[in-house]
């Protein structure tokens, strides 16, 4: 199928690219890698009468910075950028771990991790990484900037926290604290697939060696992606993953689809949960010298 008719701006600045939103208020969409956009268009699932493509826009929207506090994103990263050998994104393991689930490698070569915040996919990967990071998104508009924390940036399936006229410029992911460790892992049908369940994990420890929290986000349970704090089913003196498994499932309401039953999302909510907590609490002990 082909998309319904649209006008077209490539503005070559930020300020023009916010210009063009503005004037066209809620009837415009932003065009950043296209992956998702695109087959909407052509599905006639969206008809947005007016697209900014931001492609051109280069300079610092194209950046990942990186400093002590966080891993900083501009809108114009692709996926493959956080994979490549020696990226600054490696200063937030979790964010490579996740990154590498999203679909294949050529829509990581042409996708951007803004536009899949965004996107708010509730199966996507980088929206529970946001959200276990306590990370923001920040959106420009001709009015001024805005951060919006990820925990009120996902607001529903598909829908993000922004306003007409708002460009998404950058997204901004807290660098874990010492002696903590993560991981990502997830489930589907086919490599490359939407996840049927996924889940980001961190766990962080005392100065004893004991676990002092542990947190997850998981996706495709729910709307919107859905924080869980396993603290209180693991800081015991013996660490049981499976009740911190059990906990996370008392905590999620998974939907029946065409993909999976709820039952089985919750069943795999409690397995991820087990083989994520065990893999980040090795990566902590690992990172804390007390492996
Ligand atoms: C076959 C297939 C499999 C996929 N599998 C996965 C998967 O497993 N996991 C996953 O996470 N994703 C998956 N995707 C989606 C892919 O990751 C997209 O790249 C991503 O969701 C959107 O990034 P984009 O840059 O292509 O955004 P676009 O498609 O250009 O835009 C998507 C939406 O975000 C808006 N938008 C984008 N950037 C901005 C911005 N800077 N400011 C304001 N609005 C903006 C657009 O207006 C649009 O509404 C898949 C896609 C395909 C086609």
């Amino acid at each position: 199928m082909k998309p319904p008719s649209f006008g077209y701006h490539r503005p070559l600045t930020v300020a023009d690219a916010l210009a063009a939103l503005a004037e066209s208020g809620s009837d415009a969409k932003v065009l950043a890698g296209g992956q998702s956009l695109i087959p909407l268009l052509n599905m006639r699932l969206a008809a947005p009468k007016v697209l900014v493509d931001i492609n051109r826009l280069g300079g610092e929207l194209d950046r990942i910075e990186v400093d002590d506090q966080a891993v900083r994103i501009g809108a114009l990263v692709r996926h493959a950028r956080l994979l490549r050998p020696g990226s600054p994104a490696a200063a937030l393991p979790l964010l490579a771990e996740a990154t590498r689930n999203v679909a294949h490698p050529t829509i990581r070569n042409r996708g951007t991790a803004v536009g899949s915040l965004v996107h708010a996919d509730p199966a996507a990967e980088l929206p529970a990484v946001l959200l276990l990071s306590g990370g923001s998104v920040e959106l420009a508009s001709v009015h001024g900037t805005r951060a919006v924390p990820a925990d009120q940036f996902f607001v529903g399936p598909l829908q993000a926290a922004l306003a007409p006229g708002e460009l998404a410029v950058a997204a901004t992911f807290p660098r874990p604290p010492a002696r903590s460790g993560s991981a990502f892992l997830e489930v589907s049908r086919r490599a490359g697939d939407y996840a049927l369940v996924g889940v980001a994990l961190q766990v962080r420890l005392d100065g004893d060696g004991r676990v002092a929290s542990a947190r997850a986000a998981y996706l495709s349970v729910g709307p919107t992606p859905v924080l869980v704090d396993l603290t209180d089913a693991v800081t015991g003196s013996t660490v049981d993953w499976e009740d911190a498994g059990r906990l996370a499932q008392s905590q999620v309401e998974p939907d029946d689809d065409i993909h999976a039953s709820a039952a089985y999302r919750r069943h795999l909510v409690g397995v991820l949960t087990r083989r994520a907590g065990q893999v980040a609490l090795a990566r902590a002990r690992e990172a804390s010298g007390d492996a």
